[in-house]
């Protein structure tokens, strides 16, 4: 038996928790899901067909106090010529909570 509040492990016969008096369940709900850093929800803000403009967008983002990624350039090994540099480009991330501030801020710089 376990308690669904402070997470305390009860042998069976116990129906309430003797420290929050939760009635105690006979198996826990799945943890919280709490990313632990590898991944913190990240969304695609933009895509920049080069680093120089990538990075510029994230100190602009990070003067703003969002935490901005810039991903590795692609390499575009092994693809055939024609593809064009196109895919080459070099993607801005943000956590998804600070995608719509970020985007109007990007917006704003855009503008000027
Ligand atoms: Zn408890």
């Amino acid at each position: 038996m376990f308690c669904p509040k402070c997470r305390s492990e009860y042998r069976i016969g116990f129906t309430r928790c003797s420290d929050c008096g939760a009635t105690l369940v006979d198996e826990l709900p799945p943890e919280p899901v709490r990313a632990s850093g590898d991944d913190p929800g990240l969304v695609r803000l933009r895509s920049y067909s080069n680093d120089t403009e990538a990075f510029v967008a994230r100190s602009v983002l990070e003067a703003a106090g969002i935490d901005a990624i810039v991903s590795p350039p692609r390499q575009p090994v092994g693809l055939p010529h024609y593809f064009g540099r196109g895919l080459t480009g070099t993607d801005v991330y943000v956590r998804s909570d600070d995608f719509i501030e970020a985007n109007e801020i990007l917006q704003r710089v855009d503008q000027s």
